[in-house]
């Protein structure tokens, strides 16, 4: 089976999608989020994605990041929609160039499931990542199974976060 990397942005997106990917790849976890505010909220945010991990049987990587990286990334970028291609773009050219060095043939993210993601630049931005770093990107519609992440988050009893995750966010903006 050939191998995925899956950026996993929390456990409730990722709840549905691995079990999916899992029928067609061999699937590990990519947790890397330093747009995630404050850091109480990025390590609620890991430690659901490492309960769904484990519940699925799979592993996750959770490479060194830090909060200022998101920050230095965007720079005077503070606005939507161009903050969050940029927040997209960071997370997603890791997530490949890591990909890349570590033997895998596809990468993907669990934001392709959520209805409030600028859902065609994702697809944009992931394929441009592949390009970039030699990878391919795996795309797939997930929105219809957004009902279903809720629905086994809250038989997992999995933490719900109640903002997209950047400072910005946390304020509505
Ligand atoms: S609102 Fe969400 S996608 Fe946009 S910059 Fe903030 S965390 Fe990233």
């Amino acid at each position: 089976m050939e191998k995925l990397l899956l950026h996993i942005c929390c456990g409730p997106c990722s709840a549905p999608i691995i079990p999916n990917l899992n029928t067609k790849f061999d699937v590990l976890g990519f947790y890397f989020n330093p747009n995630i505010y404050p850091e109480t909220e990025f390590e609620q945010r890991l430690a659901s994605a490492k309960k769904v991990v484990e519940f699925n049987g799979i592993g996750l990587i959770v490479p060194e990041q830090e909060r200022d990286d998101f920050f230095e990334y965007i720079g005077d970028t503070k606005t939507k929609p161009d903050r969050c291609l940029l927040c997209y773009k960071q997370r997603l050219a890791r997530t490949a160039e890591y990909a890349s060095e570590n033997g895998f043939s596809h990468f993907s993210t669990t934001l392709l499931i959520s209805p409030f993601q600028y859902h065609d630049k994702l697809k944009e931005i992931g394929e441009e990542a592949g390009k970039e770093f030699g990878i391919k990107f795996y795309y797939q519609d997930f929105r219809p199974l957004y009902k279903e992440s809720r629905e086994i988050s809250r038989g997992l009893e999995l933490y719900l976060q109640k903002y997209c995750g950047c400072k910005f966010s946390r304020k509505r903006k």
